[in-house]
């Protein structure tokens, strides 16, 4: 078990918290804080036990001076003293004597956020590759660290495993509540162990799926990822989505998993993404000029009648394109059926939890994952750096 912030007596302490604040700006505008929102238990409880709190996170990423501008981190520091209708304190540099005199003056329960740490990669990388004398630097500010950035645990960053090796650490509750989540279903030894994979291209998933299939009882493969699979097996499949790079594992897989994978049967097609003229046709009666975009009712049904005596299910891609209203039935129906019937169900990767939570009744899922790529390098069987260096009990 890792350290937790539980584990510390904050009192008075300076406690640097590693958050995620990578949030959607547009035109220095936030335009979705949920992860702003989602930090607020650690830092609230940081709080009640008057600590002294030093916030550090990366936005966007920082090429050249132009990137500089628009991820400030400013309107982070103004949207998050709403949240907890207290003055947030804010240090434009990532170093130097302004933001050291910010941090001797933080008193019991004040919160100072510092700067995109990404700001310190505009000069050599510094942050995303770990730099020694700038992971040493800021570990000098504080006292404790904690890693409650669960988007960021799959790099190894200054800000994150820089900091952790020089400071006595722990985990924040959401990455906490993360990693509790995705080890329990993953290890818990109740079948039918139902996969269900989807998305766009199968390369991008591979370890995934190859990870996920030694343990599930069945994979159940939908989306535009299907099609890679099912061109694999000889069927045709007109102008869907076919990912070539993914061909020879597709097939690779269907002779390793013959027993455990399922294919759609049916899909709804069109003659291109932007018609509005769509039909229900079986896979192999699909016509040369026509793409797959959503799985049809046959295969609702079919997945349906694996997942009714589904145990536990994990969920990385959705069914179909999922964005255009025409193609979102087939993942809200496998959404609702899982929320419906209260079956144990975690839903992992960025598009995924975009579609869960447009589609269905999100508070009804045992664990909706907020971290993309540390999610898909989690259920690939990937050590996330974040979380490693952080001390066992
Ligand atoms: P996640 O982010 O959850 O890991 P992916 O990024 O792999 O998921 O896949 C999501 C994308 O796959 C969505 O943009 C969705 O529109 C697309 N997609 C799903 N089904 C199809 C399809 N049949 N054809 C084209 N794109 C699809
Ligand atoms: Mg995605």
């Amino acid at each position: 078990m890792k350290k937790t912030i539980r584990d510390y007596d904050l009192k008075e302490k300076r406690i640097i918290i590693r958050v995620d604040y990578n949030v959607p700006m547009k035109d220095g505008i936030i335009t979705d804080d949920t992860r702003i929102k989602a930090s607020l238990p650690t830092i609230k409880y940081a709080i009640e036990h008057k600590a002294k709190i030093i916030l550090l996170s990366h936005l966007g990423k920082i090429k050249e001076e132009e990137d500089l501008k628009k991820n400030d981190l400013y309107p982070v520091s103004i949207r998050l003293g709403e949240l907890l209708q207290q003055k947030v304190f804010f240090s434009p540099k990532t170093r130097g004597e302004e933001l050291e005199q910010k941090v001797n003056n933080l008193k019991e329960g004040d919160i100072l956020l510092i700067q995109n740490t990404r700001y310190e990669d505009l000069d050599g990388k510094k942050e995303s590759n770990c730099d020694e004398e700038l992971a040493t630097y800021w570990a000098n500010l504080g006292e404790i660290f904690i890693n409650d950035a669960y988007g960021t645990c799959h790099r190894a960053h200054a800000s994150n495993v820089g900091i952790a090796k020089k400071l006595p650490n722990g985990i924040g509750f959401l990455v906490e509540n993360e990693i509790n989540k995705l080890n329990e279903i993953m290890e818990e030894n109740t079948h039918p162990f139902i996969v269900m994979m989807g998305g766009a291209k199968v390369h991008d998933k591979m370890k995934v799926i190859e990870n996920l299939g030694k343990k599930a009882d069945t994979l159940l493969i939908g989306g535009g990822m299907a099609y890679t699979f099912l061109a694999a097996s000889g069927i045709e499949v007109g102008n869907s989505l076919i990912d070539e790079e993914g061909i020879d594992f597709c097939t690779e897989m269907l002779q390793k998993y013959q027993d455990k994978i399922v294919l759609p049967i049916d899909h709804i097609v069109a003659k291109s993404k932007e018609a509005q003229q769509t039909r229900i046709t079986f896979i192999a009666d699909t016509q040369k000029e026509e793409s797959g975009f959503d799985i049809g009712p046959q295969t609702i049904d079919l997945f349906k009648s694996y997942l009714k005596d589904a145990k536990r299910v994990i969920i990385n891609g959705p069914m179909g394109l999922f964005e255009n209203k025409l193609y979102q039935n087939g993942t809200k129906e496998i959404y609702d059926f899982l929320a419906t019937n209260k079956i144990k169900t975690l839903i992992g990767g960025g598009d995924s939890a975009a579609s869960v939570n447009l589609l269905s009744d999100s508070q009804k899922f045992y664990h909706i994952s907020t971290g993309g790529g540390a999610t898909l390098e989690y259920l690939e069987g990937k050590i996330l750096p974040g979380i490693e260096a952080i001390n066992e009990k």
